[in-house]
């Protein structure tokens, strides 16, 4: 909270890497921090998320608002090469004290990339971040609940991805509230818009009936088109957020809220059963007793929640 930024990086680490312990403090931490506005950015590999970012963050600073950036990026095999590809994109920002920027590449835990993301996330409140971008790769159900804890969601695609939109599964487009087709300086722009206007039209998603039709905007990061553009519409979403006293705000958060403690203690449950698994020789018996049909998966199933919350 002080703004030591190796005591930073290193609980981010721990974060990451699921050290346990890191949530002790982040309960600490919860307490005292404001919360953030968060802004998500989804889109597959390549659209120009890193780019766009680093022209948001350009902006947000314009304003002299401090900002955060966590980049989850959990389907790149070398971590290491997501982790550099960021920082090399963001250079120009590194000398800047008014901007923290952070990959995330954890996977493998049971319910932690949302978790993880959420936790560094807490950890940029605390520090006094303004604005955190929360920048993933859009291709699973992970990623849709990272950007599902966002107070505005930008869906990001590229012109002539046919196949891209296709994969925008409906989940992500429930959840975007401004689509950006990036790279507009390439052809089939306005093709791909209306694609996607189309696509939005046809789903009656939450936006619509809380009186925000989601926007698609064309970008290019390369000769700054559309760029003032997002931001305005960023402002105006926040803008709907925040009237009336927030009531907005606090519905979408408190859906994010409740996405989050469940999934929390959906870890913990694991951890437990983990733990109980581990003490009773492991999963093999219990497999095989129903391989030898002495007992169904079900019952076994249940017998093993029951051993958990010592019901
Ligand atoms: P990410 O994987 O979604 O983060 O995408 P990047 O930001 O790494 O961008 C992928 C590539 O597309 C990079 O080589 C960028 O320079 C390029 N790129 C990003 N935005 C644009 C754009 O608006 N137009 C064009 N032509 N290229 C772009």
């Amino acid at each position: 909270m002080a703004g030591d930024i190796r005591t930073v990086a290193r609980l981010m680490r721990d974060i990451d890497d699921n050290e346990p312990g890191w949530q002790d403090v982040l309960k600490l931490l919860y307490a005292e921090a404001r919360r953030a506005r968060v802004i998500g950015l989804t889109g597959s590999p390549g659209v120009g998320k890193s780019t766009l970012t680093d022209a948001l963050v350009e902006r947000l600073r314009a304003r002299g608002l401090t900002v955060g950036v966590v980049a989850v990026d959990p389907t790149s095999p070398f971590s290491g090469g997501a982790i550099l590809g960021d920082r090399i994109r963001m250079q120009r920002h590194a000398t800047d004290e008014g901007v923290f920027i952070r990959s995330l590449a954890t996977r493998g835990h049971f319910g932690g990339l949302t978790a993880s993301a959420r936790g560094v996330v807490t950890v940029m409140e605390a520090m006094g971040l303004d604005v955190v971008l929360v920048e993933t790769v859009g291709v699973g159900q992970d990623e849709v609940e990272i950007v599902r804890m966002a107070d505005t969601t930008v869906v990001v695609t590229v012109p002539g991805m046919g196949d891209d939109i296709q994969a925008i599964k409906a989940g992500i487009l429930e959840a975007g509230d401004i689509f950006v087709v990036n790279k507009a300086d390439r052809e089939g722009t306005a093709r791909t818009i209306n694609e996607l206007k189309g696509m939005l039209n046809l789903s009656g998603d939450h936006n619509r009936r809380a009186g925000w039709e989601p926007p698609v905007l064309a970008t290019s990061a390369v000769d700054g088109t559309g760029l003032d553009e997002l931001v305005a519409t960023l402002e105006q979403h926040y803008g709907l957020l925040t009237a009336e006293g927030g009531k907005m705000l606090a519905e979408r958060r408190r859906e994010g809220l409740k996405r989050e403690i469940l999934e929390l203690v959906q870890a913990g449950l694991m951890r437990r059963l983990l733990v109980r698994l581990e003490e009773g020789g492991g999963l093999t018996p219990v497999v095989e007793k129903v391989l030898e049909g002495r007992e169904d998966p079900y019952t076994a199933s249940e017998k093993l929640l029951s051993s958990v919350l010592g019901a």
